[in-house]
């Protein structure tokens, strides 16, 4: 038995545990209590195939299941309908039942489309999340959104879809492309900004290590990101009591930086890290956050590597695709800032405030 296997369980109904440690991937004793049937389909994308596919695959068939594997092709693009549509016929011609167990194994972009199939197929087979990117482990593989993009926005179709099991085999990570780990450690800070000091502090510790990718040190920063995120799941798990929404801390200013350079330029996390300090460089002008706090959380993510500048795309520009974030209601645009550091909050803000904040002097 692996030294370093961590168990989390996600408080919904009904719950599930999220598994964190190295090598989990050939760890029947985790995979089998959670299958539903004897059949398990396999969704993944041929970027990870090569890598993960067949670890998985013979360890499922030692065990008895009939393996059906799903390769979608790789990237954000492909998160659309066609592709989900893809996994539903594979599924139809083999036949697959209703005690099928649909897994996915890949980022976030596989995660969601076999969740939205699993959610789906027959009215709804079970899933299990084997996510193999930081940001799958820590953030999408965890809560039970489902989805696919619509031509007229991002994640715009889909289902709420709890998993039965999140299985985060942090040897996966050895093969992530480094600008991808730090898309993903954009949001493990994160978590620490909006409900965790005491965890900002862990990181600032230990970031060189985690940075290093460290195994263990890995494995507890992902550990917390889902303690955090799982409770606010639990607490919120249909999204409706503004709770949740504490996540997208950095994701409105984000999606500006996103849309406005073009899909596919930055990363989500490099958006969400720039978009972080600008909520942050927000709540200090509104008087909220210590200028030392805001120099803190900066020197933390320079520390990273991850950009810390916004690019320059202009303050109407940048309005205009605020405005159109599905996260502005009625007029008033609704920003999770920081209260301080540790505690962030759902507010309304003026334009006002927001001209000022995207004018920063040295953030152009
Ligand atoms: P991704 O799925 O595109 O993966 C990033 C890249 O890494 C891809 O090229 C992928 O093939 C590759 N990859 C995956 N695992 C690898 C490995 N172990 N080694 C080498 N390469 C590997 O991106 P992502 O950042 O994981 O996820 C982003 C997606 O997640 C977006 O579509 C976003 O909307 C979604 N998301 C969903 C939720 C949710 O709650 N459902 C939350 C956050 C993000
Ligand atoms: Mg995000």
């Amino acid at each position: 038995m692996p030294m370093s296997l961590h168990t989390l369980l996600v408080e919904v109904s009904p719950s599930y545990p999220i598994q964190v440690g190295p090598g989990l991937l050939c760890r029947s004793d985790l995979i089998t209590p959670h299958l539903a049937g004897n059949t398990s389909a396999i969704v993944t994308n041929t970027t990870v195939a090569p890598l993960y596919l067949d670890r998985l695959a013979h360890m499922l068939t030692a065990e008895g299941q009939r393996v059906i594997p799903i390769l979608l092709p790789d990237g954000e693009s492909y998160k659309t309908r066609d592709s989900f549509n893809h996994i539903h016929d594979v599924l139809l011609e083999h036949r697959a039942d209703r005690k099928t167990t649909v897994i996915a194994l890949g980022g976030g972009v596989v995660g969601d489309l076999a969740g939205y199939a699993a959610a789906t197929y027959l009215r709804g087979v079970s899933l299990i999340q084997v996510p193999t990117t930081l940001l799958s482990q820590v953030d999408s593989s965890v809560g039970g959104k489902t989805g696919i993009n619509h031509p007229l926005g991002k994640n715009m179709i889909g289902a709420f879809h709890q998993p039965r099991l999140v299985l985060a085999d942090t040897t996966t990570l050895d093969t992530l492309p480094q600008r991808e780990f730090l898309a993903g450690l954009a949001e493990v800070i994160k978590y620490a900004l909006i409900r965790d000091l005491p965890f900002l502090e862990w990181l600032e510790i230990h970031l060189d290590a985690l940075l290093q990718r460290d195994p263990e040190i890995l494995a507890q920063a992902i550990l917390t990101s889902c303690r955090n995120k799982s409770t606010l799941v639990a607490a919120d798990p249909l999204e409706q009591t503004g709770l949740r929404a504490l996540l997208n801390l950095g994701h409105t200013f984000g999606h500006a930086i996103e849309t406005g350079l073009g899909y596919g330029n930055w990363l989500h996390g490099e958006a969400v890290a720039v978009g972080s300090l600008l909520a942050a460089d927000l709540s200090e002008r509104l008087g909220w956050l210590h200028s030392k706090d805001l120099q803190r959380m900066t020197t933390l993510f320079e520390r990273t590597g991850l950009p810390t500048l916004a690019p320059n795309l202009g303050v109407q520009r940048y309005l205009d695709l605020m405005a159109g974030d599905k996260k502005a209601e009625a007029g008033s645009l609704r920003f999770v800032l920081l209260k301080s550091l540790g505690q962030a909050c759902l507010t309304s803000v003026t334009r006002q405030d927001l001209l000022e904040a995207v004018l920063t002097p040295g953030q152009g």
